[in-house]
């Protein structure tokens, strides 16, 4: 399938640095709003943001049928709902909108008021996210976490290499890139000798993942095939699954994550497409041995996105702690909706389904400060000569991530959150 708006030749008349994440062939979707702009839904072109109310309001959608409440609205969900074939159209048309060759928004007097500055602009949640599932399906991670707490001969549980291991999360703490939040307080048994104690995380951590969201709704009793997957599947958006180690480990047992994870999880703004991702598109790990049926798949479904890790001091020069990619994983997002729905359990749109996290087989491609620092015996060197085992208070975690090929780049912008005090 070709889509048009991913044509690698288009050039732009909007001004796009080489290096920006919103290129012409990106037209990722967000909610933004502004000091007089109320949210509505935008699209991001190199350092600015295209207000789709007000293209609306200014005729440039005509022909494509859309209620005005789809853009104005407070979240994504409404023009997702409309369908992957209308969205599809809606990003043909505003590549076309855009590009060098068309001049209907380009000389059209209302431009200013319909492309908004990026930088004046507040990004919010992009979903009304309703249901949240956190997988484990980065292979050399659930590897490292094997070789760390259990056995290193036997570091994969009897399942792993047979379904895309996951839990069910907590959809109410995912925030937005920009949202802060403090370090969590909890019971924790870091000395097996001794009692629990009530105390605030030591151990506070990021975890480097992808999340992407249900375009399309299923009935209870439904399942959707590795096939029919790509369907299903809208966009992505970075995902930064903070977790208490020293909570999580003490209480893990025997239900899995739970007060240790469900704090906050923090997102990337704009959600970018399927669709433009599928130029990216690369061979995964091989599968040994052999998967079942319901979970086999054709072509290729892993996609090479280039992911960083930033940790900041408060005021002082932040460090790179870790370059992994989104094609690392095991388990890709067709197998894990297959299996999430294979037993019928109904998903919705704007349902949260997050990669687990995301680890290379190299130690700098680790994605989490437990790996990184290998469970605290190799801390990690900053450059303002103080080291991290884990997060400290007044750290700022920002990811990033993008493809490139043939000379596109796309990206997801940014995810930032500050770690503040425990309250
Ligand atoms: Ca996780």
């Amino acid at each position: 399938m070709t889509i048009k708006a991913n044509n690698p030749l288009l050039k732009s008349w909007v001004e796009i640095a080489p290096n920006s994440d919103f290129q012409i062939q990106n037209l990722p979707f967000g909610i933004f709003k502004n000091k007089t702009l109320t949210p509505r839904v935008g699209v991001a072109i190199g350092e600015k943001i295209i207000d789709l109310l007000e293209l609306y309001r200014a005729d440039l959608l005509n022909k494509y049928d859309f209620d005005e409440n789809v853009f104005d609205n407070l979240f994504l969900n409404d023009l997702i709902a409309t369908g992957k074939e209308k969205c599809r159209k809606l990003r043909d048309r505003l590549s076309e909108l855009l590009s060098e060759d068309n001049n209907e928004l380009k000389d059209d007097m209302r431009r200013g008021k319909i492309m908004v500055n990026m930088k004046e602009a507040q990004m919010m949640m992009p979903v009304s996210v309703g249901d949240y599932t956190d997988f484990y399906s980065s292979i050399d991670h659930a590897t490292n976490v094997g070789v760390m707490f259990r056995d290193p001969a036997n570091a994969l549980l009897p399942n792993w290499r047979h379904m895309p291991v996951g839990y069910h999360g907590r959809a109410s703490s995912i925030v937005v890139s920009g949202t802060n939040f403090h370090r969590p307080k909890g019971q924790t048994r870091v000395d097996e000798t001794q009692p629990p104690i009530f105390e605030s995380s030591k151990r506070l951590d990021f975890e480097l993942e992808m999340a992407f969201i249900v375009g399309k709704s299923t009935q209870l009793g439904e399942s959707i095939s590795t096939k029919q997957a790509d369907d299903y599947i809208f966009g992505m958006v970075l995902f930064n699954d903070l977790s208490a180690r020293d909570i999580q480990q003490w209480e893990y047992v025997p239900l899995g994550p739970f007060l240790g994870k469900n704090f906050a999880s923090v997102i990337s703004p704009w959600v970018v497409t399927l669709d433009a991702l599928t130029p990216f598109t690369v061979e995964g790990y091989k599968q040994e041995p052999a998967v079942l049926p319901y979970l086999q798949y054709e072509g290729n479904k892993n996609i090479d996105i280039k992911l960083e890790v930033e940790i900041k001091p408060e005021n002082a020069e932040g460090k790179m702690v870790s370059h992994s990619n989104y094609k690392y994983m095991y388990w890709n997002m067709n197998q894990q909706l297959a299996h999430h729905t294979i037993n019928g359990c109904n998903v919705n749109i704007g349902d949260m389904m997050a990669s687990g996290t995301i680890s290379g087989p190299d130690a700098s491609e680790f994605g989490s400060m437990l790996e990184l620092a290998w469970k605290g015996t190799k801390p990690i060197q900053m450059p303002d000569g103080s080291e991290r085992k884990f997060l400290l208070d007044n750290d700022t975690c920002i990811m990033r991530g993008y493809a490139e090929k043939d000379g596109v780049r796309v990206g997801f912008g940014e995810c930032i959150t500050k770690v503040l005090p425990a309250l």
